[in-house]
């Protein structure tokens, strides 16, 4: 176990409070990974204003050097990725492989916004008077707050991070109390390669005291959260009255439509993997499946036979398919929404029970469910359960399928399969959603592209990736006139 501290003006303090909370293993609920601290307001003010003085110097730096800072920071994830893999899949639960992957996600948005550095660009226009020039170019905001969640618990901080830095803001991150340790492994990494002091701050402790007066506070300019739709809506309503942007990321209830002449190997495997990956625990999982009926139950079968072989257990292990939940109060979520599913009369196909890893009375985990004969107007198919679970809709054409799968208050992301290529070129239009897959699985982003969702999944701007998301909001335009 680690006992981990707050970040600020380049000093690892502990808390003003003394108190500290514990991250655990949640395939070894036993397990404590790390202690945590659980800061006060005054640690918030200290971390503030660590940013607030460290602006003036960050901002002046040219952005070519603030990049090489980011390129640095790239190399050493590369030189440190086994390692922090293995924590991403300890402190969370997801799989090796996919805690390696959250790790390469850091590191390509690493090398990405440090290319950017080269390419913060404004225009110049011709004007319509003689001696006269006009031109465009881009400004940091000052201090942004960035409050993340726990499951891509070192992508999501880094895609906040990294593109807040090369604009030229200072920052204070708050990460999720579910994997303090990843956060402070990444800060750890801005350290080493070269970060000025009060660049970045870090302070960890409860959402509702400390991600709020983060966000709150008078000396910070704009806010980038993603978590839940309840805590990113009322935090955005909070925040509104203070005039300040704030990008949203937050859930979803993605939908795959697959189309009678899909190809079901593929669309399967698309599934399983958008469904059961993460445990089900990504914004982007797919938990509404609406199938053409010519081709309804052949898949469903085969889906049930494919849930059924996966494999649960500690994502370290080699042949795990699908970790644990995050915390107790996940699984206690996720069994309910199964029982809410029973009652509405939905059919439970496979899984629907909690599971326990190789016997053992530990760990959160609960096996692969899908349900067939759910309506779209089901509870369990409208809320979103963030867990292995995965609901079966049929439907009898493709405008009858897009109206299902558009019939969400959520839009983050959404798949179709099919081999018709004016089907698919309708559905890019007709799919109602931030992402749009084309016989693909709802999740697999490009960090060079904006990531945000439409509805209630995001606040319309996605801050994520990109230059069209991210720089954008992590900058402002100023435009200059001059006469000659
Ligand atoms: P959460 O909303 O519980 O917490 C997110 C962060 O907000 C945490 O750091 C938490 O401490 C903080 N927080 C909690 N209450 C707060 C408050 N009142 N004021 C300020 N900050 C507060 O979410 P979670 O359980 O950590 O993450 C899961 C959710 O995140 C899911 O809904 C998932 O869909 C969503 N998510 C969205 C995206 C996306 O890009 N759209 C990506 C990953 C996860």
């Amino acid at each position: 176990m680690t006992t981990i501290q707050n970040f600020i003006g380049g000093q690892w303090v502990p808390p003003s409070t003394g108190e500290y909370g514990q991250s655990v293993n949640p395939a070894h609920d036993m397990e404590v990974v790390a202690r945590y601290p659980l800061s006060a307001k005054s640690d918030v003010d200290r971390a503030v204003q660590a940013a607030v003085d460290a602006f003036p110097g960050w901002r002046a730096m040219p952005a070519p050097r603030r990049a090489e800072i980011l390129f640095r920071a790239a190399e050493i994830l590369c030189r440190r990725k086994d390692e922090l893999g293995q924590l991403v899949t300890r402190e969370m639960g997801k799989v090796l492989s996919e805690g390696l992957g959250d790790v390469q996600e850091a590191i390509d948005m690493a090398y990405f916004m440090a290319g950017e550095g080269r390419r913060l660009q404004g225009e110049t226009v011709p004007c319509e008077l003689p001696n006269k020039d006009a031109k465009s170019f881009r400004v940091p905001w000052g201090v942004f707050a960035l409050i993340t969640p726990w499951n891509f618990p070192i992508a999501i901080p880094s895609w906040k991070i990294f593109a807040s830095l090369i604009c030229g803001n200072t920052v204070v991150f708050k990460p999720s109390s579910d994997s303090p340790l990843c956060a402070t492994r990444l800060v750890e990494v801005l350290e080493e390669a070269g970060m000025p002091p009060g660049v970045v701050n870090m302070i960890t402790g409860a959402g509702e005291t400390v991600g709020e007066t983060l966000a709150m506070h008078p000396d910070v300019q704009g806010v980038s959260f993603t978590g839940s739709c309840s805590v990113g809506e009322a935090l955005a309503c909070s925040v509104a009255q203070l005039h300040r942007p704030i990008a949203m990321e937050m859930g979803g209830k993605n939908a795959i439509l697959i189309m009678d002449d899909a190809d079901l190997d593929l669309a399967l495997e698309g599934v399983l993997w958008g469904a059961f990956g993460t445990t089900g625990q990504r914004c982007t999982a797919a938990s509404r499946i609406i199938v053409h009926e010519k081709v309804y139950d052949e898949f469903l079968d085969r889906l049930v036979r494919a849930a059924n072989a996966m494999r649960l257990g500690d994502g370290l292990e080699k042949d795990t398919d699908v970790g644990p939940l995050i915390n107790r109060r996940a699984l206690n979520k996720v069994l309910n929404y199964i029982r809410i599913g029973k009652d509405e009369g939905a059919r439970l196909c496979c899984g629907g029970n909690q599971a326990k890893h190789n016997g053992l009375t530990e760990g959160y985990f609960v096996e692969p469910t899908v349900f067939s004969n759910v309506t779209p107007s089901m509870r369990i198919a409208q809320e979103e359960i963030f867990g292995p679970v995965v609901c079966l809709i049929k439907c009898d054409s493709y405008e009858q399928g897009i109206a299902i799968v558009n019939q969400s208050r959520f839009g983050l992301s959404t798949a179709i399969y099919t081999r018709d290529v004016n089907i698919s070129a309708r559905a890019e239009g007709d799919l109602d959603s931030g992402l749009v897959y084309i016989n693909a699985s709802t999740i697999g982003a490009e960090i060079q592209l904006p990531f945000g969702g439409f509805k209630h999944s995001g606040s319309g701007h996605p801050e994520a990736g990109g230059r069209m998301g991210a720089l954008d909001f992590f900058s402002r335009i100023k435009v200059v006139y001059r006469d000659f």
